[in-house]
This record gives structure tokens, sequence and C-alpha cells, in this order.
């Protein structure tokens, strides 16, 4: 048997018993033994009898001295009990409506006993204890993630199965120097000590080896990928001072905006093609980086292509590199959905015909029917929206162009290593001069009146505002455009009436959804009140205040996201946080986006509170879940697994001498290769 064999190939395992197991996502002997213990429970140290205390977890060993007659209280419970004695006394153990775990006991014989301890002082009874023989050698036992069906004996008794049939099979593949640098035990001491560790110590080390497996040949796989897109000889492109393209604009870049064209340059000088992402705070600049690129580009007779999620994202784009690039002599021009058939088709003639420098679209760019004459740099924004065939489809419209990314996600630094691993990564930390902070406050629902009439104030001096009311899942009828809709109607009898306001859900299409954000950008809408559809990225200078809705229900992150959308022009910004839920745990977390206004703080933080499984759990980025390796808390294996890569395929980078690593590698390439990265 092999680990690629089927479950329902081991003894012990029916078609129905593997359907269970498929809900776990197990389907091979593999995935059984990747299926890791969530805990254990240790069974090594008991107690006497005598000392247990009522309504605590213990462990007991004893003698069960006698089973009683069955209890039966009424149809549903039957309640079946044993005594146990050692030295020092003796209590009973009780199993309700399971009959068959008493009939696996036997009387005269020792046990181990582990469970809660019910009863009073002088009348103590285990409650449904887990048992085993006092000689058995497994004394400590894996806790299982399980469903309905399935119960710890089973998977344990399934485990087991799975280990004896490859034990033969268990290789090492990690090298000795590595292992011996990192002080890693062997991988099958692992495999085998994860589920059935030896002793506490044991199961530590195997978690850490699997660990270090997993993030050191995801990263050996994301060297190489990148090293086989560096392989692929795109365009040639020459240097260009960035002093010209500086010239153009309206204000001075900030000296992270610098450095990174300066990357960015310097990629593109490249015989290889550039796989760079621009991660920068909401607000920081990223779109005079994007134009500073497709300047380069275009000075070395190129087309570029900037595509963006939404029209209104694309429409935006276009006005701001229109603004930078025309006075050099740039033409750009932005192809939407939205156009008529004639302007589109006339667009794409001028396209292949190489006579438009600079295109800004959505997905039509990718559409069959766009050609390029020269295509030689792709841009994509907020990378998480788009499908990477999407992006595939876009660079085959080119010969290996350059490619960019921009993103306002704020990943912290660990994970952007593994999420991006095959992209350099560059990172505009600090935002332009003169902008100010947004002041941010949270309050209870108590405060709601005060904290709309501060927004009416801002619309009384011209500003504009946003409310953002959470989603609402479709609970009880009470739908998300109702909510919208219903919080609007309040706020036009009461205290916002005869202040123009519209509302932005996500049942609208993209059309109109982008009609109304078109209006609120041209003015002609003082307060915007919607769902969190208020696009990332959307920049109106003119808003200064955003009163967020049961902010609680949000991600800090999120929020950080949301409040960007204000505090982008030089007037004094606002952002109100209002919750009907503060309990301390909210406020402390309402706290630290109050306080902070460092997005990768916030989502460090973020990240702090509430896993590595909100990064890792969506599969957005392509990259498969991380199974044993606790991100947020194994930052220094993070390192450990990234330096032992370079050292690896330094010396190595075919992994030649290293074919079960090589093996490892190519199986997770071609899963990422395929879907992850292009
Ligand atoms: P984001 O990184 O969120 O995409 P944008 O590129 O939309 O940010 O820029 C936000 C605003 O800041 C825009 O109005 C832009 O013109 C302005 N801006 C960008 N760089 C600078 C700079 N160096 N100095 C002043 N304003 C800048
Ligand atoms: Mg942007």
């Amino acid at each position: 048997m092999v680990i690629t064999d089927k479950i329902t190939d081991l003894g012990g395992i029916g078609s129905k018993r593997a359907a269970l197991y498929e809900k776990l996502d197990i389907f091979t002997i593999g995935d059984l033994l990747e299926h890791y213990p969530t805990g254990y429970i240790d069974l090594t140290e008991s107690e006497e009898i005598d000392a247990v205390n009522v309504n605590e977890y213990h462990v007991v060993e004893a003698v069960l001295t006698h089973k009683q007659v069955p209890e039966r209280h009424h149809s549903k419970l039957i309640v079946y009990k044993a005594v146990i004695e050692d030295d020092s006394g003796a209590m009973s153990i009780v199993f309700y409506n399971n009959r068959f775990a008493l009939d696996a006991l036997e009387e005269e014989k020792c046990y181990r006993f582990y469970g809660k301890v019910a009863g009073n002082f002088t009348r103590r009874e285990m409650v449904n204890p887990v048992v085993v023989a006092a000689d058995t050698k497994r004394l400590i036992l894996p806790k299982y993630h399980l469903t309905k069906g399935l119960t710890q004996n089973m998977v344990a008794a399934g485990v087991t199965a799975a280990l004896d049939a490859v034990k033969e099979q268990i290789r090492e593949f990690i090298p000795d120097e590595i292992r011996s640098e990192y002080r890693l035990c062997s991988e099958e001491y692992a495999v085998n000590n994860i589920h059935f560790p030896e002793n506490m110590r044991a199961a530590e080390l195997s978690r850490h080896r699997l660990g270090f497996d997993e993030l050191f040949v995801m990263q050996c796989a994301l060297r190489r990928l990148r090293n086989t897109n560096r392989g692929e000889c795109g365009v040639r492109m020459n240097a260009v001072p960035l002093e010209e393209f500086e010239e153009s604009l309206p204000f001075e870049l900030t000296s992270a905006q610098k450095r990174t064209c300066n990357e960015v340059y310097s990629d593109m000088e490249k015989a290889s093609p550039m796989n760079r992402l621009v991660q920068g705070d909401v607000g920081s600049g990223k779109t005079a980086v994007a134009a500073a690129a497709c300047y380069m580009c275009v000075k070395n007779g190129f087309q570029a292509a900037f595509m963006a999620p939404t029209e209104i994202l694309a429409n935006q784009h276009y006005n701001t590199l229109k603004a930078f690039l025309e006075p050099l002599s740039v033409r750009v021009e932005c192809l939407t959905g939205s156009l008529t058939p004639a302007a589109k088709r006339k667009m794409k003639e001028r396209l292949a015909a190489g006579e438009i420098d600079v295109v800004t679209g959505t997905h039509a760019l990718i559409s069959d029917s766009t050609e390029f004459a020269a295509l030689g740099l792709i841009i994509t924004d907020e990378q998480h929206r788009f499908g990477v065939e999407q992006r595939k489809r876009l660079a085959e419209k080119g010969d290996h162009p350059h490619r960019l990314v921009m993103s306002a996600t704020p990943i912290p630094r660990t994970l952007a290593l593994i999420m991006y691993g095959d992209l350099d990564v560059s990172v505009i930390d600090e935002l332009p001069k003169g902008r100010q902070r947004i002041q941010t406050y949270a309050v209870t629902g108590r405060l709601r009146e005060r904290a709309l009439s501060f927004v009416r104030q801002e619309l009384d001096k011209g500003r504009q505002g946003y409310i953002v009311c959470p989603m609402i899942e479709d609970e009880e009828g009470f739908t998300e455009l109702q909510a919208v809709t219903d919080y609007a109607q309040r706020l036009q009898r009461g205290i916002l009436a005869g202040y123009s306001t519209a509302i932005l859900h996500g049942k609208m299409t993209g059309a109109e959804k982008d009609s109304v954000m078109a209006d609120f950008k041209a003015g002609q809408i003082q307060l915007l009140v919607s769902t969190t559809v208020v696009e990332v990225g959307v920049d109106v200078p003119n808003a200064t205040v955003m009163l967020i809705e049961d902010a609680d229900r949000f991600g800090l992150s999120q929020l950080h996201q949301l409040r960007g959308r204000v505090g982008r022009g030089s007037e004094q910004s606002y952002c109100i946080l209002v919750t009907e839920n503060p309990t301390p745990e909210v406020r402390d977390r309402l706290r630290i986006i109050s306080e902070n206004s460092d997005g990768f703080a916030i989502a460090e933080a973020d990240l702090r509170l509430r896993g590595a499984g909100d990064f890792f759990g969506s599969r957005q980025h392509g990259l498969p879940p991380v199974k044993i390796a606790d991100l947020a808390a194994d930052s220094t294996l993070l390192k450990e697994t990234s330096d032992a890569a370079d050292s690896v395929l330094r010396d190595d980078p075919n992994l030649d001498r290293q074919p079960l690593l090589r093996k490892k590698t190519n199986e997770l390439t071609d899963r990422i290769g395929s879907e992850g990265m292009n």
C-alpha cells in the first residue's frame, strides 16, 4: 500500500465510514496521516482515588472490582456503572447510554481512567471516562477533530492501521545538515509520535518537525517557482531616469515611493520579467508608483495594461494616470464593459495597432478580442479580487511581460513571506507629507445621536461622509438591502433630513454602483450609506467623516481599510465606530484601531487576536492551507525554514542531490503553479 491509496484499502474502513472521513477532507492514507491531533490526553501520571476532587479532571489507576446492574431511568437514559478501587479508596465510573464502553472492560483487571469527577465528597463518580489497560504502551492519547459518527477510538484505530500499512515507506527527505542544524527529529519518528507519542516531549518534537516540513517544502517550492519565472526572458527595457517622470507630478514623491520606483525600474531593466508586489497602506500613493512603471515601459516602446476589479476604480486610475502621464506625451485610455460596442471596437483596434500606450480597464482587458501591439507591463490592483486564471490570461497577451501587483491589504511581514514567496516585495511604509491622522473614536449606541450630529456638522462644512452598516445575513428575512434602506430612510426622516443621501449595497449591479460612486465623487451626493461594498481604493478627498455601525462585527484590518476611504485630502478626517456590544474584549479591539494608524501594526494585532486562520482559511491566495505550523506563533520557524531553503537551494538549485525533497516540492509547485502564480 502507498499513501495515495484510498483509506478504504485499510482494514476496518468501509464505504460508510469513508463517507464520514470525506467530510473532514480525508480521502487517502496520506490524508489520514496528516489528520494531526489537536491535542492529547495524558494518562502517564495517575493520582490516588482518595486525592481526586469533584468537578475536576483526573487520572486514576485502579482495579475494576465489579459492574453494577444497569439502571434504566426512563426510555432514553440507561446508566451503566462499575466500582473501581485502589489502595486509597473506591469510587464509581459511569457511562450514560453506552453499554459497549462497560462491556469492553473486565472485572478484576487494572486500568487507567481519565475523566471529570462528579458527585460529592462521600460519593464520587467519574463520568464517561476514557479507559486504557494499565499495562498499555499508549498512555498518551491523541484528540482528533471529529465529525458526527466518528469517535476518537475509530480515528485512532484508522491512523494506527494507516501507520502500519505505510511505515516502511516513510523516508527522510530533509538533508542531514539541515536536520542537525535545526535539531529536527527524524521524519519517521515525527509521523509516529505526532499521533501516538511516547511522552509529551516527543509530541512537541514531532509537531516542530512536521511544522518545519510544511513550511520548508513550501519555501523551497516558492523559490524554485520564482527562479523558473525569472528564467523566461520577456521584454528588454533600458533605464529611464525617474526624474523625468517626477517632473510631471503635482507633488514630490515620498522617499518610500522613490525607493519602490527604483526597485521597480531596476527589475524592469533585467532580462527576466519583473514579479513584484507593491504593498502600501491605504493612501500611501501606490498609483503614482504604477504610473512611474508605465512611464518606463512606454519610453521603451512597449504598452502597459492596468487591470482594476471594478469600473469605478478603472476610471479612477485612468484619470490619475492621464493626469500624470499625458504631459509626458503618453497616450492613456480606459477600456471597460460599459463602453458602447462601437467605442470598444475602436479602442481595441487602436490597442492592437499600438496607438494607445497605457490602458486601464476591468475584465474587458482580458477578453479574447483584446490584443496588444507590444504588451510590456501588466499591473493588477488589489490582487485578491482577481482570479489567477485572469491574471494569467492578461500576461499571455504579451511575451512574458513584467508584472506588478498592487495590494493595500496590510499583511504582517511574516505572512507576506509565505503568501508572496514567489514575488519580490516592496513596501511603501510612509504616507505623503501633510496627511493628518484620521481621528478615530469608539462609542456605544447611546451616543449615536451625537455621532450623527457630528456627521451633519461635517456635511454643513461642505464635506462628504460615509455610513457603513454591516452585512446582515438573511436572518428572519431581513436582508442587507432592507437594512441599508431602512437606515437611510430613518436618517432622512430624522437627523439628516434635507441632505442628499444615497445607498450602495451588494445587490446592485456594477453599473448601478458605479453610477452612485461617480455621483458621490462628483460631490452630488453628500452622504453615502452602504454595506462594505464601498470600494477599497476609491479616492474621494472631500469625504472627511465615516461612521461605522456595529463596528465590532468587522475585523481590525477591515476596519482600517474602510477607514482609509476618508483622510485622503488635506482636511482633518474622522471615523466613528459604533458598537452595541461594548464587552471588554470589544473595547480592547476598538482601542487598537483608535490608537493606531499603521495598517501593518493593526494587521499584526489582528493576527494575534484572531489567529492565522483568517489569512489562510480563505485560499484566495492560491496556496495550500497550512495544516500544522502555527504561523502566528511560529515566526521563528518561518525564518528558519526560509534560511534552510536558501541554503539548500544555493548549492543545488535543481535539488539534484535531494530527489525526495524535489519530488515533494514539485508536487506542491504543480498545485500552486497551476492555480497560484502566473
Ligand atoms: P493608494 O496607495 O491607497 O492607492 P493613491 O495612489 O490613491 O493611494 O493615493 C492617494 C492620494 O494621495 C491621491 O490623491 C494621490 O494623488 C496622493 N498622493 C500620492 N503620492 C503623493 C505624494 N508623494 N505627495 C502628496 N500626495 C500624494
Ligand atoms: Mg489604490
